[in-house]
């Protein structure tokens, strides 16, 4: 991610700036990726606070406190922290955000007697469970800074939302469980929290909008940008980023709501330039898009994947409701499966190559007429990073889509085209199953040449 604009003339920085604490020996030591830290950042990001660093420590008490002072020391308004709520010993994080905090322990029983029935209800689970040890682990979750305002918990821990005690001087901490399905749901509580109201109060709001291109260099945005500058438009009133990702540009803009006229002439300068690169102003992505135009026209698609072997069909199921239109698909990838499973001749692999368009289009023909399908998508290409040869290197990927009437053998219009797709093996397979979906879109779109 590269910002684009110079952020030392963009104008509109946040006025209150976060710390997330991500505390946890498996997530430090990367048996487990961390969700929460960037999670938590694009939340408060949507509310107008910056966070202005994610640190991640062990479950080391030593370290916890380091870190919250580090936090406090640089002037963040605002900590939020994940993990270390449960019932165990090395759970520590509430007793040392309360000490953080000025606050001395002490037992809520009303909030003991509440993780006690959520307990009671849980053991049906675990019959042979010692229920008294249980309740002795559990009641030190109910052991909570004074005057911290408790978040119900959405599995056992209940989180914690600690201001500072009176005279003393020091960020606001919110204190979430680590279990991202139990952190998530409990951040509308903390939203909803008048300590937590108060500690963002003074917080810009900002909108943030995102513009998706695909078939766009990086460095040509930059050039667009630039351009813009030059035309006059008022780029400092918008904080820029652009990103590659999954092989799209994305151009997310954030900004004052003040400045939406100068952020709509940004979005109408860079339609104008590239306006068959531009395919979403609106934030959709190309998924929304390719599910909304199969369900609006009632097409039907299947597909014939070698290199991407399922990543396709993968990406067409990841949606709900994927089976108003998802017919199935094959994992050909051999010659011979090319042939059984979607009725590419022989004669064709072995004149033209098992990577060429005249496969990727018989790939795309025999899987439409074998599945019954409006629409067939055939991929075939060299993932790398063995296998590449002169005339076909490692990235070289074809693609086709056959599009005619569901059910129809007669295809009635077909896209074909070559990629040499950049990275590594896992780049070039993903990358193909963006390329699929682009061309997808165009065939339904009716924007093909
Ligand atoms: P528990 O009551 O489950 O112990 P906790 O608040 O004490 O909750 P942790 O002990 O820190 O949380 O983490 C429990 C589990 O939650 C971890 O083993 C991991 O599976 C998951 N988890 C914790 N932190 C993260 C994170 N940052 N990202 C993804 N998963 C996490
Ligand atoms: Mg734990």
């Amino acid at each position: 991610m590269r910002r684009v604009s110079d952020p030392a003339v963009f104008t509109g920085q946040a006025r209150v700036r976060a710390g997330i604490l991500v505390t946890g020996t498996e997530v430090l030591t990367g048996i487990i990726p961390d969700r929460n830290g960037p999670w938590l950042s694009e939340r408060l990001r949507d509310l107008g606070v910056d966070a202005a660093t994610i640190q991640i420590v062990g479950d080391r008490p030593a370290d916890l406190r380091q870190a919250l002072g580090q936090m406090a020391a640089a002037g963040l308004d605002l900590i939020v922290t994940s993990g270390g709520l449960g019932p165990t010993a090395d759970d520590l994080t509430a007793e040392i955000v309360g000490a953080f905090c000025g606050r001395e322990m002490v037992l809520d029983e009303a909030l003991e007697e509440r993780i006690a029935k959520i307990i009671e209800h849980n053991l049906h689970r675990w019959p042979d469970a010692d229920r008294e040890a249980m309740r002795t682990a559990n009641r030190k979750q109910a052991v909570i800074p004074r005057g911290a305002t408790i978040l119900e918990p959405h599995g056992t821990a209940p989180g914690l939302i600690v201001p500072p005690a009176d005279g003393h001087d020091g960020p606001t901490v919110v204190v979430l469980p680590g279990p991202p399905r139990e952190l998530q749901p409990m951040w509308e509580d903390v939203l909803s929290a008048r300590e937590f109201r108060r500690a963002i109060a003074d917080a810009t709001p900002f909108r943030r909008e995102i513009v998706r291109l695909f078939g766009l260099p990086e460095a040509e945005i930059a050039a667009t940008l630039r351009a813009a500058a030059a035309a006059g438009l008022h780029l400092e009133a918008l904080e820029i980023t652009t990103c590659l990702r999954r092989g799209e540009l994305e151009i997310s803009t954030r900004f004052e709501p003040a400045s939406q006229s100068d952020y709509d002439a940004l979005v109408a300068f860079v339609a104008e330039r590239h306006p068959r690169r531009l395919f979403s102003q609106d934030g959709s992505t190309i998924d929304e898009q390719v599910a909304q135009l199969l369900l609006q026209g009632g097409e039907t698609i299947a597909v014939a994947e070698s290199c991407t072997g399922g990543l396709l069909a993968a990406r067409l199921t990841d949606r709900p409701g994927s089976s108003a239109y998802m017919l199935g698909g094959a994992v050909v990838y051999s010659n011979q499966a090319k042939s059984d499973l979607a009725g590419v001749d022989p004669k064709v692999i072995e004149t033209h190559g098992a990577v060429s368009v005249e496969v990727a289009r018989a790939l795309a023909e025999g899987v439409r007429q074998r599945f019954g399908s409006s629409l067939g998508v055939g991929i075939t290409g060299v993932a790398g990073p063995g296998g590449g040869s002169a005339e076909k290197p490692v990235g070289l990927v074809c693609f086709s889509v056959a599009h005619g009437r569901s059910g129809d053998g007669s295809t009635t219009r077909t896209l074909t085209r070559v990629r040499e797709l950049p990275g590594q093996r896992a780049d070039v397979r993903e990358r193909s199953t963006t390329v699929a979906m682009h061309l997808v879109r165009r065939i339904l779109s009716g924007e093909c040449d």
